[in-house]
């Protein structure tokens, strides 16, 4: 007979979050880059307050729960007020990416029925051609002081943050709302057909982030400064800025500063010791220090996620800088990360290389999270690390339906994720490819994933990017899009006898393109369709 557990049903709440860490570590910092150039400095408990004068002023505009709020913003500290104060209020925090096309942007604010949007001055230009298309939005608010405005000449009328919030009290009465509402909204990239929502409710999130300071996965705690590199507009910065407040670890934030020399001084300056960034930020740190001939004195690990972190690179964090590399899976639809690079009691006796090649896979799937592949017909495939078939999973963070959707999401209780990959008998997941951009060769798969690994070891190698371009015979073959390091050479030959010795025969490209750049989107992952429409038209021309 079912036996109920005698618990109390306490909510699980961004307001408890917030309330946490404001009351248990009131003094740790939050360091944040303004987007007008210095660094602001203050605590959990200051920041609490602040949200708290956010909460009256938005409800002052007439918002109430359930009302959608937008932001068009940097990593910051106004920005984490109002990941609080709107979620806390039982409003929804809906991040945009600004890096968005603005038929996109105005899309998903038209879509979500924003009433009020928060930007960061930097964002102004793009406010003044959104507000005219974007009719549910009754404020725009500039998140900013009255020294640092920006009027926006012929835009719309706008806020400032910080006259708005400064006549209001620093106490707000958190509502006690259901933990499945909806908390935060996030929009998929959509690279094809229109964006699609994504609701996280509260319970995902706070399950998502607590599970993100664990030992095996952000391991955060009071001793720790974390420094989300990934923005707060894409899967909520991967719940690192409810984590800091959740384990009390102090929490660094770059603004607009994204490229290396900043992150690097300031990770120093701030003795930042975990991290979470895409790749190709990492990949940048990287070559920078080996300008400067420099190394890492604070920083002990990194999270990684949102493509593929080549083994090589892994391989330069751990031996040159003593930083280990923790690689994640997710997506839009998983609220942050939902697999992690993991090595058991026996990986750790194994030789370097092969722990760099157990790190560079996608690892296991986090606690309450369980995944499985299947082949076309939707049968289940088994777990031994060859058979590949789309990645499906399931879990407490995970999308049901779409924003506004009438359909579930679901096939048979599952998400389908889109992204090809195998599983092994111990349980873990490699990622080969998305689904579209995965090479159908004479019949087989060419996982393009791999084959840029391949490509990246090469020591003169900065960046690689594969993609499947038709063939008469073989129905498609892949092509090589390479960077070279800044004072190397490196011919079309040199590459391709280096990936005979890497990767099976007839996966060798068959053609290789030097370009100055690769054209990479917003969430720091490379355009593959922008690609495709370079060797559609021959364009760029060569390096
Ligand atoms: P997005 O929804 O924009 O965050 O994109 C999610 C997609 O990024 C996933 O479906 C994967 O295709 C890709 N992705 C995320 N993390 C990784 C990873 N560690 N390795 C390879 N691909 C990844």
């Amino acid at each position: 007979m079912h036996q109920p557990g005698l618990m109390m049903n306490r909510p699980l709440l961004i307001s408890g979050v917030l309330s946490h860490g404001a009351s248990q570590f009131a003094e740790q910092e939050i360091v944040s880059r303004e987007t007008h150039g210095p660094l602001h400095r203050y605590t959990f408990g200051q920041m609490a307050q602040r949200a708290a004068q956010l909460a009256h002023a938005l409800r002052g505009l007439g918002l109430r729960p359930g009302s959608m709020v937008g932001s068009i913003a940097w990593n910051n500290h106004r920005h984490l007020e109002a990941y609080y104060a709107v979620s806390g209020s039982g409003m929804v925090m809906h991040t945009c990416n600004p890096r968005l096309h603005p038929d996109q942007l105005a899309y998903i604010i038209n879509h979500a029925e924003d009433e009020v949007v928060c930007f960061d001055a930097t964002f102004a230009p793009l406010v003044r051609e959104l507000a005219p298309r974007c009719p549910t939005v009754k404020a725009w608010i500039c998140l900013t002081d009255a020294a640092n405005q920006v009027a926006i000449e012929g835009g719309p009328g706008v806020l400032v943050y910080e006259d708005l919030i400064a006549p209001h009290s620093t106490e707000f009465d958190w509502p006690v709302l259901d933990e499945t509402a909806g908390a935060a909204l996030c929009y998929t990239s959509g690279t094809t057909g229109h964006p699609k929502g994504v609701l996280y409710s509260h319970r995902a999130l706070v399950l998502n982030a607590t599970t993100a300071c664990l030992p095996a996965v952000l391991c955060l705690s009071p001793q720790e400064a974390v420094l989300p590199v990934v923005p707060m507009f894409h899967i909520n910065g991967w719940c690192i800025p409810y984590a800091a407040l959740i384990s009390g670890a102090k929490l660094v934030l770059p603004g607009p500063k994204l490229d290396a020399p900043s992150l690097y001084g300031l990770m120093e300056a701030e003795r930042v010791t975990v991290g979470g960034a895409v790749p190709t930020i990492w990949l940048g740190v990287a070559q920078h220090l080996e300008q400067l001939g420099a190394g890492l004195s604070s920083l002990k690990r990194i999270c990684v996620g949102g493509t593929a972190m080549p083994e090589a690179l892994i391989a330069k964090y751990q031996e040159r800088y003593g930083v280990e590399v923790r690689h994640g899976w997710g997506m839009t639809e998983t609220t942050a990360i939902a697999t992690l690079s993991a090595l058991g009691p026996q990986d750790l006796k194994r030789p370097p290389q092969e722990r760099y090649a157990l790190l560079a896979k996608q690892g296991k799937p986090l606690p309450g999270i369980e995944i499985q592949v299947v082949d076309e017909r939707g049968h289940p495939l088994p777990k031994d690390g060859t058979s590949q078939g789309e990645l499906m999973v399931r879990g407490a963070w995970i999308v049901e339906r779409y924003y506004k959707a009438d359909r579930s999401a679901l096939v048979d209780g599952w998400f389908p994720t889109g992204d090809i990959a195998t599983i092994d008998a111990s349980g873990v997941l490699t990622i080969r490819d998305r689904v579209k951009d995965v090479i159908k060769s004479g019949g087989e798969w060419i996982s393009s994933i791999d084959l840029e690994s391949a490509a990246m070891a090469h020591p003169a190698v900065a960046m690689a990017a594969v993609i499947g371009i038709p063939h008469p015979k073989w129905d498609e073959r892949p092509l090589l899009f390479i960077v070279r390091k800044p004072q190397h050479t490196l011919e079309k030959q040199e590459v391709l006898d280096f990936l005979h010795t890497r990767v099976a025969k007839w996966w060798v490209p068959d053609d290789v393109r030097f370009v100055d750049a690769l054209p990479v989107g917003g969430t720091g992952k490379v355009q593959k369709n922008v690609l495709r429409q370079w060797y559609a038209t021959g364009e760029p021309q060569a390096a």
